[in-house]
């Protein structure tokens, strides 16, 4: 119960007990004209409906005010509840009906306009409803009629500013000249009428949703008005007084330039710098703080589109794809002449935006989603893929011979390095098949030699006869002596200068033989003097392996890192801590280049595209930068001020996009110097780099000197969308630059930077040689074969690891032949580099002489592929393969061409699967660039229906719960692991991964995609650290540990004594936060325009009676705008829903009005129970 009391009205009870109550609120005459019928409606329907036919003024006083109370006290609920009922057109139609006479009566129209707004404001559908009841026109012309009268003037605007949420409404408006009245109530500087003020500038900016209002607006020369405006406020109002003026006319500003035409104009109008001068002045008092974010968002939106210093948007690396024209020429899109560069116009027409519950990508469909297709091939390609079973065939006649250790050459259970696959019937492709029957057999014949000279010496060469395959040679490192200058001299001594950049096409065979030899000198002479101390890597190795790789550019020279290995540094990298404000100041930068050009040099100091060596003498205070090396990505760099570069990233190849790895060389630094890199060519739209993430350095110094590491690096990190845009075509794309700052060490060092640790093709191949070394080949049955070749003719492996027999004999070969299998793939993505650590920890792991291990392989078969996208990872590409297609997006059909490894690979499952061998655990290894932990993917159908919103009924609905063990184990033994992370979601878009194909068409129950974070974790023990190499190899490394819950070793599982460091309960258990919270700072600045909340517009309303004279005050005094400067500035969170008639109320009453108010917010009084 509760009640308030009034002059001339009492009530006690709730809203349902009005219908008896209503011959107290109107006079005879009021009631006489009621229409509703009480014993149908409600308490409130009755209201609303006596409102809009009521014609006294008593009774619609009354009947307003008790709905402003009613509405007021609660939360919007209530309003909400209101509008279902017909509110808003209650309270049109009593606005026309009042407003429409000659002289209307501002004593009912006032507070009527008040609750309208309020109410207005919270109805998506206002707009239209205004129309239809013609309240639109009328409220305008009231507007015209009351120019003069402030108070009336505030209330017509902002029941405008609430119509022009619809587009046609704000059109209409437009075109019936209420801009321009509008907009002349806006005036220079004055302490007067502040509220009406800024109700004027808030009505104008919300006309500025369409385009119509926005094109007119800039015609009549307004944006630059309205900066004049802002510069005369800036500069008198300084006791800052006005400052919520000063906010709104930004935000005016705000809405004008969606459109392009509207930001040309603030830009010729000296907009910028304006802007720029004036949040100077705002950064130094702390009242006026507010006004730079805007200004600074303001400024980014309006800078003039800069387009990328590139001839083409085309990636600068291309590749004849077969059957197909060798030509990607720009395409230069026709632009819509209003659709250019504007990204977000017209947006505020949501009307039809209706919140989804339920997720559209999800199928529904019981049965498409089981659906099994047909196989893509016949059965008769399928019997080729036998050799990929090795184990199933081999006899293991070495178990009968003695236990000593084997030579490894003639070792048949791990010998070559690279056994080959012929497969035969492969389709009729015929130049390509013989091109790859080629390559095997050629491998083949020369494969115990290579392999002899690639593990033991390093010293001879195959000969061309030997490699027909044109491969590249590498002559490494003198690149890297010729910049660093300890090892300068040495070069000199050993021959002439070469330059860098040589190809070997170039060269003839003398020549590259001196060349050779010299560099085999410099090697050993490295290897000597430092010597190398990677566990698990051998640079001469890795040397060899590299001369075999085949790359579009034809890449001469090795990066150092790759060379020289890397090893985790001692201790934890915690994530970078973002300081304040950072993005404010990285833009206020970029702005500054637009103004202040003085100190700027725009140089470009690196270009993949241009062969021409670079002479160091040119610009001897600059970085050198260089990536003509494997999985080397940047094209372009520009020296923007003394210590700034911009870089510009390589596109995937045959393509214009997907920039986002790189990797590159820097030298010629200056030690304990700031130098700002900014990638500006970055396309996601938001980064782990806004979120902790630093990218990683690995200095040639450092390594030399035994700290052979790569490492987190770099301050002043952030991502944000910036002005550039393509050089050519697509001109919509919208960029954003990742800028971070590095201060080396060391004095003319030579660094590698790169988004991830880099892990390349030729380090895979090395490594896999120095895996096969280790292995006890009586124990370890290790062997590696040829899938396919790559487009550009580069192996793919697969390796197979099980153990060996533990004799010939009938039941132990059996027991082999019935392992179950377990297939993992990874790197199908190039640029997801940490995919491969955590394979080379599943690869080492799986080779040890770890008990685990040994049960492991023991029980399962495994067949590995570790680099599905040879090419893309030699070539530097971020997403795709040479044919510029996400290979993870051709599992459905894959092309045996122009997809061989997925082809193929697909084929080997088919394979598995018709022999019986149906894979129990399928993985395929990925990162993610947007969430922290590791997780996995997988594929439940129940639980697909579920978040599909789904009609089928999933209780009666079988399906194996087995594909939740892994990730519940891993949950528990693995730190970086999160199982609430995980989902097993069939989504449509992803119906062509290797995920959801294997597990539907191969029918793999345990069918996953594994997502390993670039960044690091947000709980368990590394809660708050980046990731590094060891945390990575380490997850591989419990991957296989899950393993063991599908077999019948479970108590291996969770034996200290087997699996080490495992702490049981490190996981809080209770973090659903999978995405990142919005950032700190916009980093769009299309969307940023702040929202005009509920809740300013009511206390902006509320305040409109706050004095106690009436609606005629006409001239307020410069005491009252004082009093009032607080409620212009703040937000008001306290007095957020007042009265509408607060001064019309009585001391007494205003304490059963908060009597009240604690009854409405005590737990026993719903809204509903009010209102209905
Ligand atoms: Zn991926």
């Amino acid at each position: 119960m509760f009640g308030y009391r009034r002059n001339n009205f009492t009530w006690n009870g709730t809203l349902r007990e009005l219908e008896g109550s209503y011959p107290a609120i109107c006079t005879e005459r009021g009631r006489s004209s009621m229409t509703a019928s009480p014993s149908s409606s409600s308490g409130l329907e009755v209201l609303l409906s006596t409102l809009q036919n009521a014609g006294d003024v008593e009774s619609t006083l009354n009947i307003l005010n008790i709905l402003d109370e009613l509405l007021s006290a609660g939360t919007d609920r209530r309003i909400h509840y209101m509008i279902s009922k017909g509110g808003s057109e209650a309270l049109l139609t009593a606005l026309v009906n009042t407003g429409r006479s000659f002289s209307p009566n501002y004593t009912i129209l006032l507070p009527l306009l008040h609750l309208l707004a309020k109410v207005g404001h919270r109805d998506r559908r206002i707009g239209m409803k205004a129309e239809e009841a013609g309240a639109v026109l009328l409220t305008l012309n009231l507007l015209r009629h009351n120019v003069s009268h402030a108070r009336r003037a505030a209330a017509c605007l902002w029941v405008i500013q609430v119509f022009s949420t619809s587009v046609s409404t704000a059109n209409l408006i437009g075109e019936n000249q209420g801009l321009d009245v509008i907009y002349r109530l806006i005036p220079h500087y004055t302490t007067k009428h502040l509220h009406t003020i800024k109700a004027s500038i808030n009505a104008f900016a919300a006309l500025l949703c369409t385009r119509a209002n926005v094109c007119l607006v800039v015609s009549k020369g307004y944006i630059s008005g309205l900066l004049r405006l802002y510069e005369d406020w800036h500069s008198k109002d300084t006791e800052h007084v006005a400052v919520a003026i000063r906010h709104a006319l930004l935000r005016c500003l705000h809405k004008a330039t969606h459109c392009a035409a509207a930001r040309h104009a603030l830009v010729s109008h000296g907009g910028i710098r304006l802007l720029h001068q004036t949040t100077q002045t705002c950064l130094l008092s702390k009242s006026l703080e507010c006004l730079v974010e805007p200004s600074v968002q303001l400024m980014r939106k309006c800078l003039p589109k800069t387009p990328l210093l590139l001839t083409s948007d085309q990636s600068a690396y291309s590749f004849p794809l077969p059957g197909r024209p060798h030509a990607f020429p720009d395409i230069d899109i026709p632009l819509d002449e209003c659709n250019e560069e504007s990204d977000d116009e017209d947006v505020e027409d949501n009307q039809e935006a209706d919140s989804k519950d339920y997720d559209d990508d999800l199928e529904s469909d019981l049965n498409k989603i089981r659906l099994r297709p047909d196989p893509d091939r016949p059965k008769e390609l399928l019997p080729p893929y036998s050799c990929l079973c090795p184990e199933l065939s081999h006899d293991f006649k070495e178990l009968n011979l003695s236990s000593e250790p084997e030579d490894s050459s003639t070792s048949s259970s791990s010998s070559s390095d690279e056994d080959t696959v012929l497969l035969s019937s492969l389709p009729p492709h015929s130049s390509r098949r013989d091109r790859r029957k080629s390559t095997a057999r050629s491998e083949s014949s020369n494969s115990s030699s290579e392999s002899h000279s690639e593990t033991e010496t390093s010293t001879e060469r195959h000969t061309p006869d030997a490699v027909p395959l044109e491969a590249r040679d590498f002559h490494s490192h003198s690149s890297i002596l010729s910049t660093s200058p300890g090892f300068r001299s040495k070069v000199r001594e050993a021959r002439g200068e070469a330059s860098p950049g040589q190809t070997e096409e170039e060269q003839d065979d003398d020549e590259e033989a001196a060349e050779e030899s010299h560099c085999h000198t410099m090697i050993d002479r490295l290897l000597e003097r430092h010597g190398a101390c990677v566990p698990h890597h051998e640079p001469k190795m890795y040397h060899a392996a590299a001369t075999k790789t085949k790359s579009i550019p034809g890449f001469s020279i090795l990066a150092f890192p790759d060379f020289w290995g890397h090893l985790s540094p001692p201790g934890h990298e915690s994530m970078a801590p973002r300081r304040p404000n950072i993005q404010r100041k990285k833009v206020f930068e970029d702005v500054q280049r637009f103004l202040n050009t003085d100190d700027i040099i725009n140089q470009v100091v690196f270009d993949l595209e241009d062969s021409s060596p670079q002479d160091p003498s040119d610009r001897p205070d600059s970085l050198r930068f260089f990536s003509k090396f494997e999985s080397g990505n940047l094209r372009k760099a520009i020296q923007v001020r003394r210590y700034e570069y911009d870089l510009i990233l390589n596109a995937d190849a045959n393509c214009s996009q997907h920039t986002q790895w790189f990797y590159f060389e820097v030298s010629n630094m200056v030690a304990d110097v700031p130098y700002r890199f900014n990638v500006i060519n970055c396309e996601k739209s938001n980064s782990q780099f806004n979120y902790g993430m630093q990218p990683v350095l690995y200095s040639v110094r450092e390594a030399l000197e035994g700290r052979p590491h790569w490492v987190r690096t770099g301050a002043e990190i952030c991502y944000f969308r910036n002005h550039f845009c393509p050089a050519r075509g697509r001109r919509r794309t919208t960029f954003y630059t990742l800028t971070f700052t590095i201060t080396f060490k060391h004095n003319e060092d030579v660094c590698y930077l790169a988004y991830h640790y880099p892990y390349t093709y030729s380090a895979l191949k090395a490594h896999l040689n120095v895996l096969q070394k280790s292995v006890d080949p009586a124990k370890v049955f290790f062997r590696q074969q040829i899938l396919c070749c790559s487009l550009a003719g580069n192996s793919c492996p697969v390796v197979t690891i099980t153990a060996c027999p533990a004799s010939r004999g009938w039941k132990d070969l059996h027991q082999l032949r019935n392992r179950a299998c377990i297939v993992l793939t990874g790197r199908v993505h190039p640029g997801e580099s940490n995919a491969s650590w955590v394979m080379k920890g599943t690869l080492e792991f799986l080779c040890s002489s770890d008990p685990v291990a040994q049960s492991l392989r023991e029980a399962f078969v495994f067949k590995i592929i570790p680099m599905l996208n040879p090419d893309g990872v030699i070539n530097g590409t971020n997403r795709c393969d040479l044919n510029s297609e996400d290979l993870n997006r051709q599992w459905c059909k894959p092309d045996p061409v122009l997809s061989p490894t997925i082809y193929h690979t697909k084929g080997f499952l088919y394979y598995l699967n018709s022999i019986g061998r149906t894979p129990l655990v399928f993985c395929d290894y990925h990162g993610h660039s947007r969430k922290k932990n590791v997780f996995l993917y997988g594929c439940s159908v129940k639980e697909t229906l579920w978040q599909s919103g789904s009609t089928v009924d999933t209780v009666g609905l079988k399906e194996d719960p087995g594909y939740r063990t892994l990730a519940k184990t891993l949950d528990r033994i693995s730190p970086a692991f999160s199982f609430n992370s995980c989902n097993y979601l069939v989504e449509k878009s992803r119906s062509s991964t290797a995920r959801v194909v294997v597990w539907r068409e191969m029918g793999v129950l345990r069918s996953y995609t594994m997502e390993s974070t670039y960044n690091g974790c947000n709980q368990g023990i590394y809660k708050g650290l980046q990731t590094g190499t060891r945390e990575l190899q380490e997850m591989g490394m419990k991957f296989c540990h899950s393993l063991l819950s599908l077999t019948k070793d479970m108590k291996a599982l969770y034996s200290r004594k087997l699996i080490n460091h495992i702490n049981m309960d490190h996981k809080s258990h209770n973090c659903f936060e999978d995405d990142e919270p919005p950032c700190v700072e916009e980093i769009e600045y299309s969307i940023d325009c702040p929202m005009l909340k509920g809740t300013d517009l009511d206390s902006d309303v509320n305040s409109n009676m706050d004095s106690a004279d009436g609606e005629e005050e006409s001239d307020e005094g410069h005491k009252g705008a004082q009093q009032r400067r607080g409620s212009v500035g703040q937000s008001q969170q306290s007095s957020m829903k007042s009265r509408l008639f607060p001064h019309l109320i009585t001391e007494a009453s205003i304490e059963t009005l908060n009597e009240k108010r604690n009854t409405c917010n005590g737990v026993n009084i719903t809204d509903g129970q009010i209102l209905s």
